[in-house]
């Protein structure tokens, strides 16, 4: 077995998961380039809370240390009624201390430059911004290629078309090398209703709430969770469709004194993030065409209330770079085979699992909190309480997500696997 010295990717998209999927491939010493068309790094908070799958990836890539120097593991997160009362929660902590699949928990403008400042001392690894994907050129059996816009440092804009063995959409929700694949508007799944307005803010009256609480009201549901180590929180809360950003904004004091313990008005508060957003849960056809792949949210998407859109999104890059390696290092002979089983391994345990616990949890959220305990209706929140008395079962269903991983490196043919 011979790895391959003329091997190249081209990563579209240096978010997380697209440079996390450059780091991992380099750390193999796989040649990779990584396309943006911005000039820097996305500064949007975004994403906070990285799920055991997600956190084994990090880990793998040698990152972990720093995420959590940077951040920290949250401890309980549970479901409250607008009025504070307690239903029902899940602990971490019964993971321990040094459980090496905890949640973590860091905003993902700082998760991003930890992940670029590994991936800069990657001597096979180059990030070019101002590089914008405009279509895919083509492929044969050797080669994929792309057509790029880059723009110079004086603004000046050439077009050029860049080569690799694999090309991988990371390229986000909307993501040019999925629609070029399938279709401007072939994303099939829905998109919500309601907006969101994801904020930061620093507030001192959370009083008794746990790390993580999400709020059940059919007017005021929202969550709220600590993300930071220095009394930063993220609220997150629903809002009509057809609200203007400025509409949002005027309505925003309103809805914290009306929601959040303590009734705050806004002297009572720092806001240090006001975003409002369209949340969809959507799977592209196919993950994969040929040698053009697709990662992360350019591959699916869903609502935040899960902690799953990134989490998986990770997931995917984790599984991608292996198979990617099995190539690059000759342990696979039949690369469109292990391909294929990426793309329906990825789909399948978004269908089965990222989609219906999201969305699950964001329709509680508006659900009826008298009744939503009783009769054993809402599995999960069954499940909760049964773990609340159970340690075992509790430490069971704090690692349950990670069915959402899943071992490539069984399809290679000497089932060596990566080192
Ligand atoms: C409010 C909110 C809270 C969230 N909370 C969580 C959470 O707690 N946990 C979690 O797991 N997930 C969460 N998510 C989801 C998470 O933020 C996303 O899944 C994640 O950011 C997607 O990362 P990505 O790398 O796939 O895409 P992106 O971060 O969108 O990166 C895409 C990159 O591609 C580049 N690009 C786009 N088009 C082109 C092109 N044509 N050519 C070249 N480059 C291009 C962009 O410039 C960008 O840098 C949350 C999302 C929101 C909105």
């Amino acid at each position: 077995m011979m790895a391959r010295s003329d091997f190249k990717i081209i990563v579209v998209g240096a978010g997380p998961a697209g440079l996390l999927l450059a780091l991992l491939l380099s750390k193999q010493g796989i040649s990779v380039t990584v396309l943006d068309g911005a000039d820097g790094l996305d500064p949007r908070p975004r994403a906070t809370h990285y799920g055991p799958p997600a956190v084994r990836e990090l880990r793998r890539a040698g990152v972990m240390d720093d995420v959590l120097a940077a951040g920290f593991q949250p401890g309980k997160i549970c479901w409250r009624k607008l009025d504070g009362t307690y239903l029902t929660g899940l602990d971490n902590n019964v993971l321990g201390e040094n459980h090496p699949d905890r949640v973590a928990c860091l905003p993902l403008d700082q998760l991003g430059p930890i992940i670029a400042a590994h991936l800069a001392k990657q001597t096979t690894a180059e990030v070019k911004w101002g590089h914008r994907v405009t279509g895919l050129g083509g492929q044969d059996d050797q080669k994929a290629w792309v057509d790029v816009l880059m723009t110079g440092g004086d603004g000046q804009t050439t077009a050029k078309r860049l080569e690799a063995d694999y090309i991988v959409g990371c390229d986000g929700a909307n993501s040019q090398i999925r629609r070029s694949l399938h279709g401007d508007l072939n994303f099939p799944g829905k998109t919500w209703d309601e907006q969101l307005v994801a904020t930061n803010v620093y507030y001192d009256g959370f009083g008794d709430y746990e790390d993580a609480n999400f709020i059940i009201d059919k007017e005021h549901w929202h969550m709220a969770s600590r993300i930071s180590t220095d009394g930063m929180w993220r609220v997150t809360y629903g809002e009509p469709a057809g609200l203007s950003h400025d509409e949002l904004r005027a309505r925003q004091p309103a809805k914290f004194e009306a929601m959040l313990p303590g009734h705050p008005k806004p002297a009572d508060y720092k806001l240090a993030n006001f975003s409002p957003y369209r949340v969809h849960q959507r799977l592209a056809p196919k993950m994969r065409v040929g040698r053009f792949l697709l990662a992360a949210d350019a591959a699916h998407l869903c609502n935040p209330f899960g902690g799953l859109g990134l989490t998986g999104g990770i997931v995917d890059v984790g599984g991608l770079s292996d198979c990617l390696y099995g190539i690059y290092s000759g342990q696979v002979s039949n690369p469109d085979a292990i391909l294929e089983v990426y793309d329906q391994v990825r789909r399948q345990k978004y269908a089965e699992m990222v989609d219906p616990i999201s969305s699950e949890n964001f329709v509680r959220l508006s659900s009826d909190p008298d009744t939503v305990l009783s009769g054993g209706e809402d599995k999960f929140l069954t499940l909760c309480l049964k773990a609340e008395k159970d340690e075992e079962f509790a430490r069971e269903m704090a690692l349950g997500i990670n069915e959402l991983l899943y071992d490539f490196t069984q399809h290679f043919d000497l089932k060596k696997g990566r080192e």
